[in-house]
């Protein structure tokens, strides 16, 4: 069980649309990966962590959100493995953060409710309907999957503000 590296913005597998998974083939390297993606997103008090940010391609995230609204909740681990959008409906302009550019936060779109359909970390094919912060961690993680930033989505005329922003945050980062 290790604590993994977050990859920053800047490296190339980022912005790689990632390959599906084989889960028999992944399955028993599997558990102890999905601990140590755990332990990585913990350690940095992440919402959720895509595979390209470990540095590995493949369509995978995992996603850490408390269980209940209550304050202090107990944190509950989804999977997401080879995911795909059914339904998104409405929008929302929320700001939001990434572990792969830690420090920025910029107001993006995102629809309201989503319908999203993957394997689970046991193979089995789920669809799951989510709202409210559910529903932004997995349109985040859908976006690294294919090779896209929250920064992406942001309006255009704050792009060289995020710029800027970003050239301050850089040395920051390790
Ligand atoms: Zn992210």
């Amino acid at each position: 069980m290790a604590i993994r590296k977050v990859v920053k913005y800047g490296d190339p597998i980022l912005r790689k649309k990632l390959k599906p998974v084989n889960f028999e083939e992944l399955a028993p390297q599997l558990p102890a990966l999905l601990q140590d993606m755990e332990e990585t997103c913990l350690a940095v008090h992440g919402v959720g962590l895509a595979a390209n940010q470990i540095g590995l391609d493949m369509r995978l995230a995992l996603i850490l959100i408390p269980e209940s609204d209550k304050k202090d909740a107990p944190l509950k681990r989804i999977v997401i493995i080879n995911p795909e959008f059914i339904e998104k409906t409405g929008e929302i302009i929320e700001e939001e953060g990434c572990l792969s550019l830690p420090g920025l936060w910029v107001e993006v779109p995102r629809a309201t409710e989503v319908t999203i359909q993957f394997l689970n970390e046991h193979g089995e094919k789920v669809k799951v309907r989510a709202r409210g912060l559910l529903a932004k961690a997995f349109q985040h993680e859908m976006d690294h999957l294919d090779g896209h930033l929250f920064i992406d989505h942001a309006n255009p005329a704050l792009k060289p503000a995020i710029k800027k922003e970003l050239k301050k945050l850089r040395p920051t980062w390790n």
